[in-house]
């Protein structure tokens, strides 16, 4: 068996049909499917061990917290994070975010007449926390531009970086771009003017091995159903120093050190920013989760596999005429190819490409500024994961020419 054949015959969903066609998952950025290892956790937290977690001293209790905290620890090591304590659990991308940007408002780091900076490529969830929080308190927010090559222009991220600027919160890959931002040198970039820097990382890590203190950013954050979890987990790493100084997001339950009603005192991090029951299970098949996507990353097969697809990839969206592929120049991507077809409606496209089986992302992506300024009725993106095969991507082609065929 191959490497590819291997990872896929864990991911059970991916042996159904859909419309009588074998399903050809491409909608990978928007969530991965999730290996056996996973599923059978997700279960047994169920079955086995379902009971609240770091309050009780029964056996249930003691097994759910040990397997959470199992997550935690994984996680932390995944990552090469400085030990657990730097791993909060939230509900994903879009929670780590906006933790970090209403506690930046109620700690004073960002006040009247500050900047935050972001660039042009990237999601919702990047831009709309940072945007409540500069009206909650009279700061601005001031927008990177993207080089032709789809990585953010450094001269122009330079230049932005003034006194003003109280956090850069940049994407690691963009959602619709799929280039691979060169995050260790923009770190470097804002932290030579004391400025920090949170790192979207929902894409990134994903395809890249990342190691939060060789990149040395402050912040880096992701969601676990995009890297084989269930959904409603997720990731904020933060340094000890931001994790400390920050102040609770919200209040309530197992955040709490002592309570009073004239004073409160907090739990030690990272649970100062667990409020209320967790994820539980979500944050145990974190574990599972992120030891699949390890042992998919360091094998050198299935970086070649990469490469291969790309190579497919490429041909296949070259041969359908008026086909225009978004970062095209890009240096350094990951599997993802967000495109437009002259004449043909994004919509229209994906509705007859899943009649043959195959899942793509139409429209504007949660990006919508960046889509916005390609193309006027969104786009079609096609995201492949490790389980992917060349055999896919191979009927892909076929697929899409037929497709476009039907629609012109
Ligand atoms: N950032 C990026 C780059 C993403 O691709 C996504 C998901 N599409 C998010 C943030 C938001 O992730 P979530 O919806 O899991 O919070």
């Amino acid at each position: 068996m191959s490497a590819v054949e291997e990872i896929r015959s864990q991911f059970p969903i991916l042996s159904r049909k859909v419309g009588g066609k074998p399903l050809a998952y491409f909608d990978n950025a928007a969530t991965s499917q999730r290996p056996h290892s996973v599923i059978d956790l997700q279960q047994a937290m169920t079955v086995q061990h379902n009971a609240n977690i770091h309050r009780a001293v029964h056996t249930l209790s003691n097994e759910a917290t040990e397997l959470y905290e199992k997550g935690r620890k994984a996680v932390a090591r995944f990552i090469g994070a400085e030990s657990e304590n730097n791993i909060v659990f939230t509900s994903g991308t879009t929670a780590s975010i906006n933790l970090v940007a209403a506690c930046f408002v109620r700690g004073g780091f960002l006040k009247q007449g500050d900047k935050v900076v972001i660039s042009y490529a990237e999601h919702h969830s990047n831009i709309v926390p940072w945007q409540l929080a500069c009206q909650t308190v009279g700061a601005s927010l001031e927008v990177v531009p993207v080089e032709k090559d789809g990585t953010v222009d450094l001269q122009r991220l330079e230049a932005a970086l003034t006194p003003e600027v109280k956090i850069l919160a940049i994407t690691h890959v963009s959602n619709i771009l799929g280039v691979v931002n060169p995050i260790a040198q923009i770190t470097e970039i804002a932290h030579a003017k004391g400025i920090p820097v949170l790192i979207d990382g929902a894409q990134g890590i994903v395809h890249r091995k990342v190691d939060v203190q060789a990149i040395g950013c402050d912040f880096y954050v992701f969601s676990g159903h995009k890297i084989y979890a269930p959904t409603g987990i997720g990731v904020l790493y933060g340094t000890e120093e931001w994790l400390e100084k920050l102040p609770p997001f919200m209040g309530g339950g197992d955040m709490v050190a002592k309570v009073t009603f004239a004073h409160t005192t907090y739990a030690e991090v990272p649970l100062k920013f667990e409020a209320g029951t967790s994820n539980i299970t979500g944050g145990a098949c974190m574990a599972p989760a992120v030891e699949f996507a390890q042992s998919v990353l360091e094998n050198g097969e299935m970086a070649e596999n990469e490469h291969l697809l790309d190579g497919a990839m490429r041909r296949q969206l070259a041969s359908v005429e008026g086909l225009t592929l978004a970062a095209a120049e890009a240096k350094e991507r990951i599997p993802l190819y967000s495109f437009t077809i002259e004449g043909v409606h994004p919509f229209d496209a994906a509705t007859l490409l899943d009649k043959m089986g195959f899942a793509l992302r139409s429209g504007h992506m949660c990006a919508e500024p960046l889509v916005d300024s390609l193309s006027q009725t969104g786009m079609l993106r096609a995201s492949l994961m490790p389980y992917n095969t060349l055999e896919e991507v191979e009927r892909f082609g076929e697929a899409l020419r037929r497709a476009v065929s039907m629609l012109r």
